[in-house]
């Protein structure tokens, strides 16, 4: 689960995260939805503490991350060890140009897992054939659509078998008719059960895949519920304005 109780985050001056509650169920989606510069980005970031928060708590299944105890941070090392069981997604795949969609998803498994290679290749080739990508381990990212791009760069996160998988806008950076292949890995995780949190503009994945969605506007968590609630009969204005500006 993920507990995040009172979080505050500012940058300089600015307040980007206004305490925020919110609880993630394990085995549940939620999908975090809102205007440009809502906070949706920096609130994921927290989750994983690619982003320091300021107050408040983040715990990953009890434990606080980031923090050993208010005011006092986590050692690295620390922080390394519980990263490893939080996988996450970006706009932008961030894949070694070099390497073939294999060695992408071998090389974490060998450095930091320590895995040997032998196993590490095997258990690449599955989460590749996992996401439909069988046919194309031996291919360079530039060899590869982006829709396949992102679906390695989903493999080598579920590689790692994650506790909690975070997406940060995974389809935003693909062509239309690319989107549909990407979302429907992501379905399939979320019926094997993955614990996920999807920041996303994709109102028809929240609508259908999510268990929760939460809106955000201006650093605040306007409002979090099932995803009828929000997307078809939110009672705040905030919401339906958002709602009307995006139809
Ligand atoms: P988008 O939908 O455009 O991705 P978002 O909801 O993900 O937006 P964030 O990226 O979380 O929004 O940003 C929230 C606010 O914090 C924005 O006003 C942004 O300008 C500000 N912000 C984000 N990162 C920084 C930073 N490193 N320094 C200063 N301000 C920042
Ligand atoms: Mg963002």
């Amino acid at each position: 689960s993920v507990e995040i109780r009172g979080v505050n985050k500012f940058y300089g001056p600015f307040q980007a995260l206004k305490d925020i509650d919110m609880s993630i169920a394990p085995g549940k989606v939620t999908c975090l939805i809102g205007p440009s510069g809502s906070g949706k980005s920096t609130l994921l970031r927290c989750i994983n503490f690619l982003e320091e928060y300021d107050s408040g708590e983040v715990r990953i299944d009890g434990q606080l991350i980031g923090y050993e105890a208010p005011g006092r941070k986590m050692s690295a090392r620390k922080l390394r060890a519980m990263r490893r069981s939080i996988g996450m997604v970006f706009q932008q795949f961030n894949l070694w140009p070099h390497m073939t969609a294999i060695q992408n998803v071998t090389e974490g498994l060998v450095r930091v897992r320590g895995m040997k290679k032998p196993e590490a290749e095997a258990r690449a080739a599955e989460a590749l054939n996992k996401v439909g990508l069988g046919d194309k381990m031996g291919n360079h990212p530039s060899r590869l659509s982006g829709g396949q791009q992102q679906r390695v760069a989903i493999a080598r996160a579920i590689a790692m078998e994650p506790r909690l998988m975070l997406f940060d806008e995974p389809t935003s950076a693909l062509d239309p008719e690319l989107v549909g292949e990407v979302l429907t890995v992501m379905k399939t995780l979320a019926a094997e059960g993955m614990t996920m949190v999807v920041v996303t503009h994709e109102m028809g994945f929240a609508a259908h895949v999510a268990d929760q969605v939460a809106f955000m506007e201006k650093g605040e968590l306007v409002g979090m519920d099932i995803p009828d609630r929000i997307l078809h009969q939110p009672e705040d204005p905030r919401i339906q304005g958002f709602l009307r500006s995006y139809h």
